[in-house]
């Protein structure tokens, strides 16, 4: 049986999702195939800004250790820890939380552009790598079955 995404939205107690069943679910290949289709036309040859923050208001300690920690969540990601379902929920949540974490700490900051390009960082790294490289991103989808309206 070849890996599936599959709803859970129904085990997650979401009152809209009560009568779904069977949860529906997708092929992880076709799936991550359509992201990368999406992703790669959309923002494959942009020009990528990210916010670089000036140390030296105070807060800089505890932006070097949110750094870290997402650091160490990512190697650890990559070196696949956090694989099943439930690890991979928290590890979401966690990583988001310290991304937003990050970006509320106020402190000079200046933009900078993010090299290599999108399409070569997609490229260049492997499935695990690729989802947090997304969640840069802050993306977004939904799944509908063949037969939607
Ligand atoms: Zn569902």
């Amino acid at each position: 049986m070849p890996p599936r995404y599959v709803c859970t939205a129904r085990n997650k107690g979401w009152p809209s999702a009560r009568n779904c069943r069977p949860a529906p679910l997708i092929r992880v290949r076709m799936l991550d195939e359509c992201v990368e289709e999406w992703f790669l036309q959309r923002f494959g040859d942009g020009m990528i800004f990210e916010t670089v923050y000036d140390p030296g208001n105070g807060v800089d300690e505890r932006i070097a250790e949110v750094r870290a920690t997402r650091e160490r969540l990512r190697a650890d990601r990559e070196a696949g820890l956090y694989d099943a379902a439930d690890d991979a929920a928290w590890f979401r949540e966690r990583y988001a939380a310290l991304g937003r974490e990050l970006s509320t700490r106020s402190g000079p900051s200046t933009t900078a552009p993010v090299t290599p390009s999108p399409r070569s960082a997609w490229e260049g790294c492997r499935r695990n790598s690729r989802i947090l490289y997304l969640l840069r991103f802050g993306p977004a989808y939904a799944a509908f079955p063949h037969d939607w309206p």
